[in-house]
């Protein structure tokens, strides 16, 4: 699904990705950690190309992100984010927020696009919440809002950025459940996360980096078993 290959991203001198490659199967789940400025959240956003790279190449399902032929829309529409800051629309309802790109986007009628966002929102246990403004929700249930949102594009790809990073810790539990339900349905997800509880749970495969290199990989018995 991604094939990236000895990227190198530099802010004026300094070089946040070093010569990284990374490949993610079809429906394999890949956890990054690290250390804070390690370069996981340059690494994530290059993916789908919310950071240009300077050298090196990446290849999305197919699609050459630097081929100027590449859509890069169609894309993002192939690649779902979930960020930190959940990033809803405050001023739209639950609801609109679900169905604003599919209409837009997609292409739905208003009805399709209504239909499928109330049964995301049912996935995520949230349908009761269709009429209200983000504002008015908690923490962890707007970040489901976002992954529901995400998810009525019908991505191949999700990519998490600290998804739990910003909630309060009674929170965090209905946020990995539901991307944990994501990972059960074959969703091939890569995921920023310091909850190593998930990672050793849900991940085929751990990556760890440091100082924008990818310095160790394993599954996570690699990683969390004591020799
Ligand atoms: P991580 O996600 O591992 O915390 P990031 O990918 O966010 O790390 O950042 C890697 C490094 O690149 C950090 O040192 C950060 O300060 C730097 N960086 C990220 N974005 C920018 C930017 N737009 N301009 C300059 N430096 C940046
Ligand atoms: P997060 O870790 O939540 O993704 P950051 O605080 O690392 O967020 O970055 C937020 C934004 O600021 C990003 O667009 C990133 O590129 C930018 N940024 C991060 N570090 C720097 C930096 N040292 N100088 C300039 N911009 C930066």
């Amino acid at each position: 699904m991604v094939e990236a290959k000895e990227i190198i991203k530099v802010y004026g001198s300094f070089r946040a990705l070093d010569r990284v490659s990374l490949d993610v199967y079809d429906g394999e789940k890949v956890v990054i950690i690290g250390p804070s400025g390690s370069g996981k959240s340059t690494l994530l956003r290059s993916i789908n190309r919310l950071e240009e790279i300077d050298r090196g190449s990446i290849v999305v399902d197919g699609m050459d992100l630097y081929d100027p032929k590449t859509d890069i829309t169609k894309v993002r529409e192939e690649v779902g984010m979930v960020f930190q800051s959940f990033n809803l629309f405050p001023h739209k309802t639950v609801l609109d927020n679900l169905t604003l790109a599919q209409i837009v986007v997609r292409k739905r009628s208003r009805h399709e696009a209504e239909e499928k966002a109330m049964a995301l929102l049912e996935r995520v246990g949230l349908a009761s919440k269709a009429k209200s403004y983000p504002g008015k929700l908690s923490g962890g249930q707007q970040q489901r809002v976002a992954i529901a949102r995400s998810l009525a594009m019908e991505p191949k790809l999700m990519l998490f950025d600290e998804p739990t990073s910003a909630l309060d810790p009674e929170m965090i539990g209905e946020v990995l459940d539901v991307m944990k339900d994501l990972a059960k349905e074959g969703m091939t997800m890569a995921v920023v996360t310091h909850e190593m509880g998930f990672a050793r749970e849900v991940a085929d495969r751990v990556i760890f980096m440091d100082a924008g290199r990818i310095v160790e990989e394993g599954t996570p018995e690699h990683f969390f078993t004591q020799p």
